[in-house]
């Protein structure tokens, strides 16, 4: 499973792209933690039994896989 949404980072207000892979893991403790790809503020985090991605996004909101 793989979920894909686009955040707005609180500390430098740009748009990126967040993916959460793997399964939500509900009472786990493994708590995964998005970064901002540009000043790598904390961002969103989840309980969940994968790994989150992150990725700097163009103009046209296109996400820049590097
Ligand atoms: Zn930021």
């Amino acid at each position: 499973m793989t979920h894909k949404t686009v955040i707005t980072c609180k500390k430098c207000g740009k748009a990126y792209l967040y993916v959460s892979t793997g399964n939500p893991y509900p009472g786990g403790k493994e708590c995964e933690t998005a970064y901002c790809p540009y000043c790598g503020a904390d961002g969103p985090s989840e309980f969940i039994s994968g790994f989150i991605y992150t990725y700097k996004i163009d103009e046209q909101g296109n996400p820049i896989y590097i």
